[in-house]
């Protein structure tokens, strides 16, 4: 249930296995959704491993030229870095959709329903589908883990992020990234085939007013500001530990799984997505659909225990008082961006990243993450 990058990949995963796949999703493809497009290494990678193509088939800017910044900072640039792929998920979505469909998922999208998560009975007006396992990939607002859990998450530590699509760009524009553009998040400027999305993301809690620090960046970037600004929560880091109940798996950003330092989703939504749907076809190929929730827990381990780490690097980066030790590590330190880079690329963990950065920082920082 939910059509977007986690939807899609289990779909195109269980269908693959030669499972029955129901794809539902109350919008009808291609649709919009709010997102900067960035494709990093990892989501690459994961695409590859899905969908069995080296490329999406749809519009992309390859860039491999990275801009930091950091609290009003310069801290350089990083050419020749492995390259970042931007798309609009309008397209990007479609192509995912249409995968999925040629690989035997039977189409239900442009439907709107609910689920019984008891039964397994989604109710799409005329139509009424049951099956033994539903995978929730509905998104960070999704109705059925609101269904589970009394609320899709938690509000103390929710992310949300504003965007605006500019209509120019040029060769010139570079991809940008701007750490504290928001509080405890970034900014972001991605120029792509069609014009540039420029972006703010953060904790919500920490951004009462999440429309001026867009307003500052898009000043800061010396673009205009007359252009319709759109906004969406994010779960940054706030994953849930049990990825579903029952039946019910759930998968990208109904899980939480997003990385809450660079805000990237799609990378863990095309995994976890995968990944639910192995968990299925297992247990039902051994006749244990009941088991599919915890093979799937199991499964997820290293992205949880990625999220895990990346929430207390987060710590050391936002934090008032580590600030300036952390802008000097990064732009004095090529090898320290080089291994952010990596991580971005899906070539690293935060592991390595964090105990390179515990080198550079001062001890009582050290203290903060000893032991990971
Ligand atoms: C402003 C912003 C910028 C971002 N930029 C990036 C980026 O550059 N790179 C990156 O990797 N990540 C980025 N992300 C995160 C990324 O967009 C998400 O992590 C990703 O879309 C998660 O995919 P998903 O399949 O879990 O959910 P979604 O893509 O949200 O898909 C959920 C689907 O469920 C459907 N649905 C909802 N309710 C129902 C229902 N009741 N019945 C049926 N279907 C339903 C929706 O229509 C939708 O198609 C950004 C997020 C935001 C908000």
């Amino acid at each position: 249930m939910g059509a977007g990058p986690a939807g899609a990949a289990a779909a195109m995963t269980a269908a693959s296995a030669g499972l029955r796949v129901a794809l539902v999703d109350k919008r009808r493809f291609p649709r919009d959704k709010l997102c900067g497009g960035g494709l990093t290494g990892r989501a690459m990678g994961q695409y590859r491993a899905i969908f069995g193509r080296e490329a999406p088939e749809t519009p992309m800017v390859r860039r491999d030229c990275f801009h930091f910044h950091g609290f009003g900072a310069d801290l350089g640039a990083s050419p020749g870095a492995p390259p970042i792929h931007l798309i609009m998920r309008r397209d990007f979505d479609r192509h995912l959709v249409d995968c999925a469909l040629r690989a035997g998922a039977q189409d239900f999208t442009g439907r709107d329903g609910s689920l019984d998560p008891a039964s397994g009975t989604l109710s799409l007006g005329d139509t009424v589908l049951r099956a033994p396992l539903v995978i929730a990939a509905d998104g960070v607002s999704s109705p059925v883990a609101r269904h589970l859990f009394g609320a899709p998450y938690d509000r103390d530590r929710i992310g949300f992020a504003l965007e605006i699509e500019h209509p120019e760009v040029d060769e010139d524009t570079p991809l940008r990234i701007d750490f504290g553009a928001a509080e405890w998040g970034y900014g972001w400027q991605f120029p792509k085939h069609c014009g540039t999305t420029i972006g703010v993301g953060g904790v919500l809690r920490r951004n009462p007013d999440m429309k001026a620090a867009l307003a500052r960046y898009v000043a800061l970037l010396g673009a205009d500001g007359g252009h319709k600004v759109k906004g969406q929560f994010l779960p940054f880091g706030d994953f849930r530990a049990q990825p579903g109940r029952g039946r019910v798996l759930l998968a990208g950003d109904a899980a939480g799984l997003v990385d809450p330092i660079t805000g990237e989703g799609i990378a863990h939504a095309l995994s976890s997505g995968a990944l639910a749907a192995q968990a299925a076809t297992q247990a039902l190929g051994a006749g244990a659909p009941d088991s599919a929730l915890d093979r799937y827990k199991q499964a997820l381990d290293p992205i949880h225990r990625g999220l895990r780490q990346a929430r207390m690097l987060r710590q050391i980066l936002f934090r008032p008082a580590l600030r300036p030790a952390f802008i000097r590590s990064f732009r004095n330190s090529r090898s320290l961006r080089g291994e952010y880079l990596r991580l971005m690329a899906g070539e690293t963990e935060y592991g390595p990243l964090m105990r390179q950065m515990a080198r550079r920082l001062p001890s009582f920082a050290l203290r903060a993450i000893r032991g990971i």
